[in-house]
Order: C-alpha cells, then sequence, then structure tokens
C-alpha cells in the first residue's frame, strides 16, 4: 500500500491565524460576559468585532420588507426556486420519519413519537460573504421540521444590512430576525438576554468563533453539530479532468484560509496536472488571495496505487465534502464511510451542494464525520417514547418481573412499584 504526497499541508486549520486556544479563550470570555451583562454585553462585543451598533438588533417588518424590496427581482425568484429545492428533500426527509406504536405482548404496548423542538436560534454566517443559503438550510428545514419559533441572527455584511440574506431568511419562515454576528450571537440565542428569548437548540454553520461558542454552551442547549470551516476532498481516478478538480478545490478554499482542500488520485498525471490547473487559476481568481492561502497552508494531493486505498484514505480524513470523480462513482456509496456529503460523478459539485441542489450544506467539520451526519429535519426532532399496559394480566406479571430485576440492583423502592401491581392484579403479596 503506497501513500505518496505531491503536496502536503503546511499549517494547521485555524481561523485567522490564530490558535485553538487563543479562539476558545475569546470565546469563553465573551460567553461569561453575556451570561452575567446580557445585552450590554452583546453590545459592547458587536461594536468591536462588527463595527455595528443599533438601539435594536432585530428588524422590524418595515425593515425587512425594505430588504426584500431592495433585492434585485431575480434575486428572490432564485431564492424561492432553491427554496422549493431544499424544502422537497427536507420534506421527504421528515416522511421518511414515522411515528409508531407496537404492541409487544397482549396488551403491551410501546410508542415512539418525533416531537419538534420549540424554539431554536439559526445562525446564516455573513462576515466574509453574505452566506444566504445558509438561511435555507437551518431556517426552512427547521420549519418543515415543525419548529413553532425559529430566531434567525446573520452579521452585517460591510457595516450594512444583508439584504438578500434577510429575503432569504424570511422566505425561509424566520419568526424573528437579527442582524448580529459571531460569538455575541450564539450567547444570546443560547443563554438570552432582555431583548433576545432563550432557545433550545442551536444550528448553522460559521467560522472557527461560531463553532467554538456553540461546542462551549452545548448543554446550555442543544446544538446541531460541529460545522466549522467548510472542507472538500476529491477521490480520482486517471478518468478525471484535471481543470475540474481544480475549479472545485478552489470553490472551496475560498471560503477561508483555515479551509483544507485535499485529491487523492490514483493518477500521478491528474494530481501534477490539476496542482498545475490550480496555481494558474490562481493567478486571476477574485478571491485568490483567501483561496491561495488556503490552497498553500491546507492543500494536499496524494498518490495512491488502487481506489480501494483511496477509499480507505479519504474514511480517514472523514472530510465534510467528498466529490468522485472515477469511473464508477457510485462505488463510493458501498465502499467509503465517514463523511459529510458524497458528490458522485464530474456533472455534480459542492457548489451545487452549498447553493441550490437541495440537500442541506450544514455538515460535519474537522473529522465531525465519523460520528454524524449533517443537519437534516430529524435534528430538529426530539425522538420521545410512550408506553402504556391495558392488561391487567400483563401489568401484574411485568410486575413480579420488575420486583425480581429492582432487587438484583437494590433497589427497593422501584421493587415495591412492581410489587403492588402484582398484588392488586395477580394477588401477590406486597410488602407495604
Ligand atoms: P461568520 O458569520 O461565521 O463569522 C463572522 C463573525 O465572526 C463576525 O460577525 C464576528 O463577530 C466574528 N469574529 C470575526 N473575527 C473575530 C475575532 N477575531 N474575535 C471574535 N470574533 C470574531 O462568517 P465567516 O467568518 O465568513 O465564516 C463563515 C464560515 O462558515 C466559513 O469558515 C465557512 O467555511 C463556514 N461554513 C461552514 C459550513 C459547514 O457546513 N461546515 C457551511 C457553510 C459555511
Amino acid at each position: 500500500m503506497g501513500r505518496r504526497y505531491l503536496k502536503q499541508s503546511v499549517a494547521q486549520p485555524t481561523s485567522s491565524a490564530q490558535s485553538t486556544a487563543n479562539v476558545s479563550e475569546i470565546v469563553k470570555g465573551v460567553i461569561e460576559d453575556v451570561r452575567r451583562n446580557g445585552d450590554a454585553a452583546v453590545r459592547t462585543y458587536s461594536a468591536r468585532f462588527d463595527k455595528w451598533e443599533r438601539a435594536s438588533f432585530k428588524l422590524s417588518q418595515a425593515e425587512i420588507d425594505a430588504a426584500i424590496a431592495a433585492c434585485p427581482a431575480q434575486t428572490v425568484e432564485d431564492i424561492k426556486q432553491v427554496q422549493a429545492n431544499v424544502r422537497r428533500f427536507a420534506e421527504a426527509q421528515k416522511d421518511s420519519l414515522k411515528d409508531f406504536e407496537l404492541e409487544t405482548q397482549p396488551g403491551v404496548f410501546l410508542g415512539q413519537k418525533n416531537v419538534p423542538v420549540s424554539c431554536v436560534g439559526a445562525y446564516i454566517p455573513g462576515g466574509r460573504y453574505p452566506l444566504l443559503a445558509s438561511a435555507h438550510m437551518t431556517i426552512l428545514t427547521a420549519k418543515v421540521a415543525g419548529v413553532g419559533h425559529v430566531i434567525g441572527c446573520t452579521p452585517p455584511t460591510a457595516g450594512k444590512i444583508p439584504n438578500a440574506t434577510v429575503a432569504a431568511m424570511h422566505l425561509a419562515g424566520a419568526d424573528e430576525i437579527f442582524i448580529l454576528g459571531g460569538i455575541q450571537a450564539i450567547a444570546a440565542m443560547a443563554l438570552g438576554t432582555e431583548t433576545m428569548r432563550k432557545v433550545d437548540f442551536l444550528a448553522g454553520p460559521g467560522n472557527a468563533f461560531v463553532a467554538e461558542a456553540k461546542r462551549q454552551l452545548f448543554g446550555s442547549v442543544g446544538i446541531d453539530l460541529f460545522a466549522g470551516p467548510t472542507e472538500i476532498l476529491i477521490v480520482t481516478d486517471e478518468t478525471a479532468n484535471p481543470f475540474t478538480v481544480a475549479t472545485d478545490i478552489l470553490s472551496q478554499a475560498e471560503h477561508g484560509i483555515d479551509s483544507p482542500a485535499v485529491i487523492i488520485t490514483t493518477s500521478t498525471s491528474v494530481g501534477e496536472d490539476s496542482m498545475r490547473i490550480i496555481d494558474d487559476l490562481l493567478t486571476e481568481l477574485p478571491t485568490a488571495d483567501i483561496a491561495g492561502r488556503a490552497w498553500k497552508g491546507l492543500g494536499e494531493v496524494v498518490v495512491v496505487d488502487t481506489l480501494d486505498e483511496a477509499w480507505v484514505l479519504a474514511d480517514e480524513y472523514a472530510s465534510e465534502h467528498v466529490q468522485i470523480f472515477t469511473q464508477r462513482p457510485r462505488e463510493a456509496l458501498e465502499k467509503m464511510r465517514a463523511y459529510g456529503a458524497l458528490f458522485l460523478g464530474e456533472k455534480t459539485c459542492v457548489s451545487y451542494g452549498d447553493k441550490v441542489i437541495g440537500t442541506n450544506h450544514v455538515l460535519p467539520t474537522r473529522k465531525a464525520a465519523r460520528y454524524t451526519g449533517g443537519l437534516w429535519v430529524g435534528k430538529y426532532l426530539r425522538t420521545v417514547t410512550y408506553q402504556e399496559v391495558r392488561s391487567e394480566k400483563a401489568s401484574g406479571e411485568l410486575g413480579r418481573l420488575c420486583g425480581r430485576a429492582a432487587r438484583a440492583e437494590n433497589f427497593e423502592a422501584h421493587a415495591r412499584s412492581g410489587d403492588l401491581r402484582a398484588q392488586q392484579y395477580l394477588g401477590d403479596e406486597c410488602r407495604w
């Protein structure tokens, strides 16, 4: 088994050249301040990190209407078309989750229901780019799940209300929209302030500060998953088009300098050609400053002998997005296990998933794909159970079993709950 690196990463995937420990310290400080001082602290950090100060961070209906009116008509139409795609897939996901009730023995009924979370805080990133597609993914999916109240937070873009993002949040069904970003938004939603209702569950992607804030607040609230700086991995054989490989690598590298981009190939020439084309394309890409630094620091190209080795190595990366450019791309469905989303063949790409096609783009990063999939309707649902015993005989028999099982654990009061019913329905002795 051979792995030959044509290019290896040279930097750690951290944000804004800050160390992970540093990010964690900053996040901890902001959360504690928001916990103690509520809106006053939120105001301080919004001014400090985003140079954004307003009497209220919440948009009025008039401001929402004005933001939508300021969008080109085509933008609003496109948002509606994409949201129809996202809704269609999310509704199919919801249909796949059936409540059920089972009679496990005569008179004993066990059931399961999927109950939506009551109040969700959705974070729509916007520091570098107005990521309006995240509104479809978080808010719309929550609404399809049946969440009653959804609060959307997004940062200002260059000191202004991001009109298209607000349009997407509103059309997705947000009940309240706040122009508020970063740690202060996440902390406000998780802890509640004088003007922000405390949510039960936080969803949405973000930079390293946002992801770390969600991680630290988990427990006070539920979170969807660890969806930090985006990642791409492309598996190719000799049939792949290096120009397409290079283009798609850059499509994710431009997210941020902390975005890893990896090519695993069985073909040295595809690997070398892709690298050369990436360098060429970077000379004219308007976002080359970010994409180039991401590729230089976190880009990797690995040549392996066989596709079976490629699947194993790709699973080790457990990347957020995995594109498959091989002769038989569906082979990856059978062979691969750890990824956020698979993109099969050269006719699709991560950009489709990010922006238009309808699957959810909030996906696990930093190897979280080993234990979770991405955001979906099910994340907003609590799977709860219930039970009912309708038969006296069944209750009495369960009571006898419960008495013995509980005493094996020295739980005498538990045992007597069983004894009581065995006495009531079967005439047994009860020690009360
Ligand atoms: P963002 O909205 O996540 O973060 C911007 C906020 O970060 C600002 O509002 C500011 O308050 C805060 N911030 C910036 N620098 C700070 C500092 N030094 N100290 C404290 N706070 C600071 O927007 P972004 O920065 O553009 O990042 C978006 C991220 O979302 C990218 O990394 C992208 O890859 C990621 N993303 C991930 C997924 C996924 O599913 N994993 C999907 C889409 C986007």
